[in-house]
């Protein structure tokens, strides 16, 4: 089996978004963990509605998250037809769970409130991107990765349990992929033994897609990038870089 990770910049976009639907489609029957991240710059935006909570700006806190849940509705309108709705009833649970937390007065601590808000992002995305796979006919099963990742109460840092996530994935992963071949789930989030979610880090969806790829023994994992090419040099520092040909 293989684990494939997509990126922010991956699932940024309805073009993205379709793009990714394109690669799954030539690994049709191979058995594929795939991580995915938020999409675009949503982490950043879900950090406004945390700093705007947490200095008790409530209304400038559902503010921002107004914009990013419509930014998700829409994307899910352009992207889904006979699963839209299906879709929309499961992100809307999703911002229900956030929006009665901001609607709270914050006791707790920043760190805290950070990964119970910021680890929507990759709820979300990963809600769309399986109904869309579904959709095109690529069969996934999506799961919610804090069922499965246990981890310490080290908020937006958080340690992995090793023995416990590894039973885990023998227990879910493993029967999941044996039914369904595709198996969806966000990077970057876990829980705590008491259902806390938890981060592992910013970019840490890298690092969840080496978790998985270790636990289950993978052949290898493949971070795909939005990039049109193999280039000799990074592009954002060198404008004189050119594509290896292939
Ligand atoms: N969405 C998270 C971040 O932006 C995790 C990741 O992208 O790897 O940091
Ligand atoms: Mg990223």
């Amino acid at each position: 089996m293989k684990v494939f990770k997509f990126g922010g910049a991956s699932v940024s976009s309805v073009e993205r978004i379709l793009n990714l639907g394109h690669i799954m489609k030539h690994w049709d029957n191979e058995e594929i963990v795939v991580i995915v991240s938020a999409m675009g710059k949503t982490t950043n935006a879900l950090e406004k509605v945390v700093e705007a909570f947490v200095t008790n700006k409530k209304e400038e806190a559902l503010q921002f998250f107004t914009q990013i849940k419509q930014q998700h509705l829409s994307t899910a309108k352009y992207v889904l037809v006979t699963h839209y709705l299906a879709c929309e009833k499961q992100l809307k649970d999703f911002f229900t769970e956030v929006e009665w937390l901001l609607h709270d007065k914050p006791v707790r601590d920043y760190d805290y409130y950070y990964d119970q808000i910021v680890c929507v992002g990759e709820l979300l995305s990963s809600t769309i991107i399986s109904a869309y796979l579904n959709e095109i006919g690529i069969k996934n099963t999506w799961l919610d990765v804090r069922d499965i990742i246990r981890t310490d109460d080290d908020f937006r840092d958080a340690d992995i349990d090793w023995d416990f996530t590894k039973q885990r994935v023998e227990s879910i992963i493993k029967p999941a992929l044996e039914e369904n071949n595709i198996v969806l789930m966000q990077g970057f989030i876990g829980a705590t033994d008491e259902n806390e979610s938890t981060t592992l880090g910013r970019e840490g969806s890298d690092y969840t897609a080496a978790v998985f790829a270790n636990m289950l023994d993978a052949e290898n994992v493949t971070i795909w990038k939005d990039v049109e090419s193999v280039m000799n040099a990074d592009p954002k520092q060198f404008t004189d870089s050119i594509s290896i040909a292939n």
